[in-house]
């Protein structure tokens, strides 16, 4: 069910500086950078590979990643695994006894489709679930 890691989303305060580290040190394609509203975050994807880095950076206090940073600091947020029909993907975690942040999917960045899993239920890892309808673009 799963088809690979899509991308790895890391927590930072600000795109600006971070993003240097990035595309100049590491020297990662940028392939763009969006703001999800609904999420309060501006979101930046670098292309590593097969696999993508999404940095997040809060909008405002409210974001759920502001407060993460405030609890944990910058660093690794989520796992995102990219998956077909969603729906059922969970669904089917539900019956395994998996507790969902999202039992509906909401719409990400780069208009996919994503769930979350509760890191309680998943051994301590915050994983995304992640559909890409469509549109396979190289983003999200
Ligand atoms: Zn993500």
């Amino acid at each position: 069910m799963i088809k690979k890691v899509d991308h790895i989303g890391i927590a930072v305060k600000s795109l600006d500086k971070t993003l240097p580290f990035y595309t100049e040190v590491l020297q990662l394609p940028l392939l763009g950078i969006e703001e999800v509203a609904s999420e309060k975050v501006r979101v930046a994807f670098l292309k590593a590979g097969e696999t993508k880095l999404e940095l997040l950076e809060p909008l405002n206090k409210e974001s759920a990643i502001a407060k993460y940073i405030e609890k944990r600091g910058e660093g690794i947020h989520h796992v995102a695994l990219r998956v077909d029909s969603i729906e059922e993907r969970i669904k089917e975690m539900k019956e395994k006894g998996i507790r969902m942040i999202n039992e509906e999917p909401k719409t990400g960045a780069g208009g996919a489709l994503v769930a979350f899993m509760h890191p309680k239920s998943t051994e301590g890892i915050l994983y995304e679930l992640c559909e890409k309808k469509g549109m396979e673009r190289d983003h999200g």
